[in-house]
């Protein structure tokens, strides 16, 4: 068996843009202007070929996602709570906002591998402002019938197999774990696999985000008033979201970026979608949207000023970035607006962020489980710093598809079926990373590796 249609149809469009990062580092700007071209004319022809048979594929992502969300909902509302095996996750890991939603997402990860219930006191989430019943007001519960974290017996987390016949088991934060769960992140349910290799570029991220779908289901409180922000603000698509993360992260975790470079992408991305419709021969060019969140009100008061005049559209509301003052992040307006923006990020037709921020990587997250776009979001985004990374993940790797000889000292070597590390997307055609066998470290051409994808049978899954 050769590649796979989907497969292949996805790596020419990721290789489309491989040549253009490539020749970016090694052509004047004029000479851009026809690579760009050229490139936007192949992204047409691409997006012909994909409409051929993009209702089926997206049909089948979305039953995985049905199955997906199915199968949280029964494990986690057990007909007999009482007797049922638990999974016990205490919330409050002492970390922001992303940080604590993705220790649950993971503590969501173990129960559905183990197939236990999880239970998790979501009543003092970031209680400290004395403000009561945090989750509820922005979320569903996680269960409906079976909060009680006790039982006949219980154990710690272990991977002995005596243990999984305690009723209640506790599961510590990602970062103590040991000895180390085999579903740990980046793993993926061996059940789904093959259709979601053949579906998604990012099997993992799609897998999490459909766990934070289940996890970040809004109330009614908090879906009526994202209805009524979309229809006042006129939210509507096509849009690209840019994350502008500022203020304590800066210096710290990341570095400081201009608007420039965030709009270098949206700009690209509008460019695209006009030659599409001049080639399609509709006359009408999309207006310019752009979902601005950020926690810095600096970037609606003067930043986006120039591209405004441009005749570019800033959607979103500056108080949002208002209220993410580092000194009331406890509060609960400070928690209910970040969220706004997460989940209108996620909505957003491609994201430019960078994804050392925990928002923008949950943005992304959650955008893998909307299906009714011409084609999976694997590729709907661009990070100016870090590629994508669960927190505590145990190996991120690539399959070499074809051999490579370095063709300089700062290259690597390496044999097709290698499995190489990345630590990071030079933007130039090339990845940073070690060769998992010579443990050299180097540079090697992006298009010569695909997503090393390791999955393991999920029990909940069965
Ligand atoms: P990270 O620090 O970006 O990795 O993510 P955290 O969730 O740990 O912390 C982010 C905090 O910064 C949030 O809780 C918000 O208070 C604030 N914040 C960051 N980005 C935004 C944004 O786009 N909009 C709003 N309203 N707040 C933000």
């Amino acid at each position: 068996p050769g590649t796979p249609f989907e497969t292949s149809l996805r790596r020419v469009r990721q290789n489309v843009d491989e040549i253009w990062h490539y020749l970016r580092t090694k052509m004047d700007k004029k000479s851009m202007g026809f690579v760009n071209d050229l490139r936007y004319n192949m992204f047409y022809e691409l997006d012909v070929l994909s409409d051929r048979d993009n209702r089926w594929r997206n049909q089948e992502l979305k039953n995985l996602s049905d199955f997906v969300q199915n199968r949280i909902h029964r494990l986690q509302n057990p007909s007999d709570c009482e007797n049922a095996k638990k999974l016990v996750c205490d919330l409050n890991k002492y970390c922001g906002f992303g940080c604590q939603i993705h220790h649950l997402a993971h503590c969501f990860v173990a129960a559905l591998a183990l197939n236990r219930t999880l239970i998790c006191d979501t009543q003092d989430w970031r209680s400290s402002s004395g403000e009561q019943n945090v989750w509820n007001k922005l979320f569903q519960p996680i269960s409906q019938t079976c909060v009680n974290p006790n039982g006949h017996n219980r154990t710690d987390w272990g991977d002995d197999k005596r243990l999984h016949s305690y009723q209640v088991m506790y599961y510590p934060i990602i970062d103590y774990i040991t000895p180390l769960p085999e579903f740990l992140p980046l793993v993926i349910p061996q059940q789904i696999a093959d259709p979601l290799i053949r579906q998604s570029g990012e099997p993992f991220i799609w897998f999490i985000g459909n766990v934070l779908k289940y996890m970040l289901r809004p109330s009614d409180q908090l879906s009526q008033f994202m209805d009524t922000f979309k229809r006042d603000n006129q939210f509507s698509h096509p849009i690209v979201g840019i994350h502008v993360r500022r203020t304590d992260k800066i210096g710290t975790e990341a570095k400081f970026h201009t608007i420039d470079e965030y709009m270098f992408y949206v700009e690209d991305f509008y460019n695209k979608l006009d030659l599409k419709s001049v080639r399609q021969s509709a006359n009408k060019k999309a207006q310019r949207l752009v979902y601005l969140a950020t926690d810095e009100p600096n970037v609606w008061l003067k930043e986006i000023k120039p591209y405004q005049e441009r005749g570019y559209v800033f959607k979103g509301d500056i108080k949002l970035s208002q209220s993410a003052d580092p000194s009331q992040r406890q509060e609960f307006e400070s928690l209910h607006d970040v969220v706004v923006d997460l989940l209108l990020l996620s909505q957003c037709d491609y994201i430019v962020c960078t994804f050392s921020s925990q928002i923008c990587r949950m943005a992304f997250e959650l955008m893998q489980t909307r299906h009714s776009s011409t084609q999976d979001m694997s590729q709907a985004f661009y990070s100016l710093d870090d590629i994508y990374y669960f927190g505590g993940q145990v190996f991120h790797g690539k399959k070499a598809i074809v051999s490579h000889s370095a063709q300089s000292k700062r290259e690597i070597s390496f044999n097709a079926g290698d499995i190489l590390g990345i630590e990071r997307n030079e933007h130039n055609g090339y990845n940073t990373g070690d060769h998992n066998r010579t443990k050299r470290k180097g540079l090697y051409p992006r298009f010569k590796v695909t997503e090393f994808v390791e999955s393991k049978p999920f029990a909940a899954f069965h």
